[in-house]
């Protein structure tokens, strides 16, 4: 969804023809939500801290390098490479889980992740404090927009636009 997303954009401001498309890299974005560590039940929103591992300790044995969204947009934008094998670990929504269980388990494999944060939730409980998402920023993880209370923007009114996208990123 995310890559669709991403392309969209750049498709609407220009930056890549219709032409181009077909020879951009294609990167695979997996996209996590609630990650438990005991007790829990998998479904398509929650996975637990060992199958999270799992998947990570797979990329990493089969060659593969974490990008961010930042390496995605240079690579489309001003053609930089991105490595051969490329990944990207995303996490939606702010859960605490992602301070306590996925951030560690990324670095534990030398990977840096993606974490899109709905800023209505920080510091609400089981959810990331302001410090916690400025630790993951610091430890060299990408701090993304979730909107300010998780709207979908296909949807989205345009009076609301600046309430969900352009203040929650002065949040930081
Ligand atoms: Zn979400």
């Amino acid at each position: 969804m995310k890559k669709i997303l991403i392309l969209i954009i750049l498709l609407n401001t220009g930056a890549i023809t219709p032409e181009t498309v077909g020879k951009i890299k294609e990167v695979p974005i997996l996209c996590y939500h609630n990650i438990f560590e005991k007790e829990g039940k998998p479904g398509p929103y929650y996975i637990s801290a060992q199958l999270l591992e799992e998947q990570i300790k797979y990329f990493k044995e089969n060659g593969y390098v974490a990008v961010l969204p930042e390496d995605i947009y240079r690579s489309y934008i001003y053609g930089l490479p991105l490595p051969e094998k490329s990944v990207m670990f995303s996490f939606d929504d702010t859960r605490k889980d992602h301070y306590t269980l996925a951030a560690p388990l990324l670095e534990k494999y030398g990977y840096k992740g993606a974490f899109f944060i709905m800023t209505v939730a920080i510091g609400k409980k089981n959810y990331m404090t302001k410090d916690e998402i400025r630790d993951l920023a610091r430890r060299g993880h990408c701090i993304g927009n979730h909107t300010y209370d998780h709207q979908n923007l296909k949807k989205l009114p345009e009076d609301q636009w600046k309430k969900q996208v352009e203040e929650p990123k002065k949040k930081a």
